[in-house]
């Protein structure tokens, strides 16, 4: 196979484009592709300060890695989860994280969820979930509610996400099989912050093959953590990513339209409840001050007290 560009030996073959690329090549046009995409849905100029949520794993790292290539201003932000799970994960993925960003002098912005909320998140969950189900439900709340916290707080314009094409995709999935219409109309490249207590959100990636950005880790020699949560086992949207696999190994490009339909349908209206309506409904959390859909305090403040009076008795 032979780079469509410059006909050497192709690194990297993407059927649903019709392209092979060097690694050469490759390099140079995944980061023009996010650049196309960033002004496509008008997410953020060179202007902006951006926060870029990084977990350690291959897409947000190589996120932040493409947007300072860009020449945007981005800074990073880790939430230390404190999940071991016998790999030491939260530590090493924090490592890898703090070395990105000291081998490149940017700034990282750390939380550590069990210093600021005084537990780390398998013992929250453990207290609210009484073990039943796995500490996902308390962690991705935790996890938005800080990425907003610090994105407000400190003054950013935009946080972005390393959101992927699969994860994209395997979020509609699981989302259209439930008609989850509220998840659904907020699905997107971009949400608006309310110019209050919601940030802006952007997802660069959000089309591109994760396989490309496995790719581009890879070729770029970024360290990553390969191991995935010790918690994401099992998870639905993995189930989903393999089911759109086998769609995408038979229709190549079924991914994207997949998600592309689907951006298009909500710009036509097919979704007649808009994102405004579904935030007029939503009121600031009397305790945190954070907008809610939840009567009374946010589903994390509720969270936190139930963990703070557990710990009581
Ligand atoms: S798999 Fe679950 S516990 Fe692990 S980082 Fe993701 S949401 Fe958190
Ligand atoms: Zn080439
Ligand atoms: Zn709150």
């Amino acid at each position: 196979m032979k780079c469509t560009k410059c006909g050497s030996k192709a690194a990297v073959q993407m059927r649903q484009h019709k392209l092979a690329l060097c690694a050469q090549d490759f390099l140079a046009w995944l980061p023009e592709q996010v650049e196309r995409f960033i002004r496509k849905y008008r997410m953020f100029t060179r202007s902006d300060r951006i926060l870029a949520a990084v977990s350690g794993g291959k897409d947000s790292l190589s996120l932040w890695d493409i947007l300072w290539r860009l020449g945007y201003q981005v800074d990073g932000l880790y939430i230390g989860l404190g999940i071991d799970g016998g790999i030491a994960y939260s530590q090493k993925s924090q490592q890898l994280c703090e070395k990105f960003a000291a081998e490149r002098g940017l700034r990282l912005l750390v939380v550590d969820v069990a210093e600021t909320y005084g537990q780390p998140i398998p013992a929250m969950a453990e207290r609210t979930l009484r073990g039943r189900d796995k500490p996902c439900a308390v962690c991705g709340l935790t996890k938005r509610h800080i990425m907003n916290r610090v994105a407000r707080d400190e003054g950013y314009d935009v946080l972005v996400t390393g959101h992927n094409l699969d994860d994209e995709a395997a979020t509609l999935l699981g989302n259209t099989l439930t008609w989850s219409v509220g998840h659904l109309v907020r699905q997107g490249p971009l949400l608006e912050g309310d110019g209050a207590g919601l940030v802006r959100k952007a997802k660069p990636l959000c089309r591109i093959y994760e396989r490309e950005m496995a790719a581009y880790a890879l070729l770029r020699g970024i360290e990553y953590i390969y191991e995935e949560c010790p918690y994401a086992e099992g998870a639905k949207s993995l189930y989903y990513k393999e089911l759109l696999n086998r769609l995408e190994a038979d229709r190549p490009g079924a991914k994207l339209s997949f998600y592309l339909s689907f951006l298009e349908a909500k710009e036509n209206g097919l979704f007649a409840l808009q994102p405004q309506e579904v935030r007029e409904r939503m009121h600031a959390c009397p305790t945190c001050g954070q907008p809610t859909t939840a009567p009374g305090e946010c589903a994390f403040c509720r969270m936190i007290q139930k963990v703070a009076l557990e710990n009581r008795t």
